[in-house]
């Protein structure tokens, strides 16, 4: 069977960094920036502790490769097997 599954990690990185800057204010905006720069992927890679992982799995229909429990691939097959059923009925009764 094939699943489909959310993995979710939560990561916390606790580190220091000496910074020029004119004030405290400063030498945090300089700090925030370095992180959304991508500056401290190596101080991030060495500090990173996983501090909750989640995963969830959703059994995948294997014919329209979505989760079971939304595809209606199974509830059409009955359902076409009940039209027949009823089709058949009906024509029996004329
Ligand atoms: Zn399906």
């Amino acid at each position: 069977m094939l699943y489909h599954v959310n993995i979710r990690i939560s990561t916390e990185a606790d580190f220091e960094d000496e910074i020029e800057a004119g004030s405290e204010q400063e030498a945090e905006q300089i700090a925030t920036d370095r992180i959304w720069e991508d500056s401290y992927t190596g101080e991030l890679r060495a500090c990173s502790e996983i501090v909750n992982e989640e995963y969830e799995a959703f059994e995948l229909c294997e014919e329209c490769m979505n989760i079971v429990e939304e595809c209606d691939c199974e509830e059409s097959e009955e359902k076409d097997f009940i039209d027949k059923l009823i089709e058949s009925e009906g024509g029996s009764n004329v």
